[in-house]
């Protein structure tokens, strides 16, 4: 998403563009996520910091967080960053360039969606926040008020009968919801990339499918060597998601990147039964989205390595408890889908020039909203690259800032 993004809005300026992937756009993180453009996410997701949230995640055994002490291990040095930029005065100050970048999010997917045609794959009636518990419900409202004061998120409260009447096929166990409504959901993620890369092409951009093997500056530009060739360019811009770290790996760059996993299976509705909005239990974590291929379970977050072999134990969880709260009947999917979030230690993307190179250019880290994102951080690369100002304050994404 956030490189085909900025692809489209370079080449909407006439520059001439040339997007590289191995893969078809949209087939990796950007294909299998939970499909929501977020309005409401304005502040991040931080290291858990109560004593409540530790000793509950601690037993591995939560289902919105699970790890693996290799990772753990491996990663120490970065988490212990995370979790001192989750203190709560860091936090607000990173909370605040957060959010100047959600507010955009909307009206930056809409330029695409125009643009591609893709109006039939976007839902606009916002997702809910279900509660099993009236007080946790109460502390949503309450969150929700303040995200309502601060940055126009908009939202209804629904108590257990207007929960239901939205949604007649939830269990008891769902006892109220906040509804986000200016938040938009996709029927099918990846087909929305493919949608805003096909709209890419025909701005008069080129698509190589290709493994990038590394990159060097050449000249005043750089080349790529790829699987098959090479390329050269007069400015690059790396927006590898996940993998956009270790492709860094010679240029000389510390950027305190981890990730945190996700998975997610197709289900068939019971009979008779229809999911209208996706709905994010929140006192489990994990999410259930209506989508063109079935009902979509997203789990939350497993901290392990992004080469760690898949392991089913969160998914199960999060299946039972869904199986609690919506009639699921059968699984879909053959294989369980596996992603990385792409995550910085400070939880701000890292979008503008790379500072100790000329002419390279980074858009990565977009952690849990980077499909919310990638339209507003292309609008915004694309205008540092052409030298223009920008509205919205770059230097809390600035490379060099760790
Ligand atoms: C379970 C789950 C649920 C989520 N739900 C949401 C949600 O509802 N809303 C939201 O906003 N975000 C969500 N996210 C987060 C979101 O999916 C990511 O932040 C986002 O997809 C990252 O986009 P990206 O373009 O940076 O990375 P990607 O989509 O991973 O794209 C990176 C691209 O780089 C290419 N690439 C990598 N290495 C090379 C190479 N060497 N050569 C050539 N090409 C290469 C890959 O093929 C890939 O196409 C979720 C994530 C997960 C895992």
């Amino acid at each position: 998403m956030v490189g085909v993004s900025i692809a489209w809005h370079l080449a909407r300026r006439g520059y001439q563009v040339t997007l590289v992937d191995r893969r078809k756009p949209g087939q990796e993180t950007s294909f299998g996520n939970a499909g929501l453009i977020q309005r409401e996410a304005i502040e991040p997701h931080p290291f858990p910091r109560s004593w409540f949230d530790i000793l509950r995640i601690l037993p591995n055994r939560a289902i919105d967080v699970q790890y693996r002490l290799t990772a753990m291990v491996c990663e120490a040095p970065i988490l212990w960053r995370y979790w001192r930029e989750s203190s709560p005065q860091a936090f607000e100050r990173i909370a605040r360039a957060y959010a100047s970048l959600i507010v955009h999010c909307t009206d930056d997917h809409q330029a695409l969606i125009a643009a591609s045609g893709a109006d039939a794959l976007i839902n606009r009636e916002g997702w809910l926040q279900v509660y099993r518990n009236l007080d946790t419900l109460g502390a949503g409202i309450a969150t929700a008020d303040g995200a309502h004061r601060s940055h126009g998120v908009e939202f209804e409260a629904c108590d257990r009968q207007q929960l239901h009447e939205l949604e007649p096929a939830l269990s008891n166990d769902a006892v109220g919801a906040v509804w986000w409504k200016n938040a938009w959901s996709v029927s099918d993620p990846g087909g929305l990339v493919d949608a805003y890369a096909r709209s890419f092409l025909a701005e008069g951009g080129t698509f190589v499918e290709s493994d990038v093997l590394s990159m060097a500056p050449s000249g005043s530009g750089w080349t790529l060597r790829l699987r098959n060739g090479t390329l050269t360019g007069e400015a690059l811009v790396l927006a590898a998601g996940p993998w956009s770290i270790p492709m860094l790996k010679n240029l000389g760059y510390a950027i305190p990147m981890f990730v945190q996993r996700g998975y997610h299976m197709h289900y068939e509705p019971a009979p008779g039964v229809k999911l209208n909005f996706p709905i994010f239990d929140h006192d489990r974590g994990y999410t259930l989205s209506p989508k063109r291929m079935g009902i979509r379970l997203t789990t939350g977050a497993e901290l392990a390595r992004a080469d760690d072999p898949s392991c089913m134990r969160q998914l199960l969880a999060a299946e039972r408890a869904a199986r609690e709260i919506f009639p699921l009947a059968k699984r879909k999917d053959d294989l369980v889908w596996r992603g990385a979030r792409p995550c910085i230690a400070d939880m701000n993307p890292v979008i503008g020039p790379a500072l100790r190179h000329k002419n390279l250019w980074f858009a990565f880290g977009h952690g849990h909203q980077g499909f919310t994102l990638g339209p507003t951080t292309g609008r915004l690369l694309a205008a540092m690259l052409a030298g223009e100002p920008t509205q919205t304050d770059m230097a809390p994404f600035r490379a060099d800032r760790f």
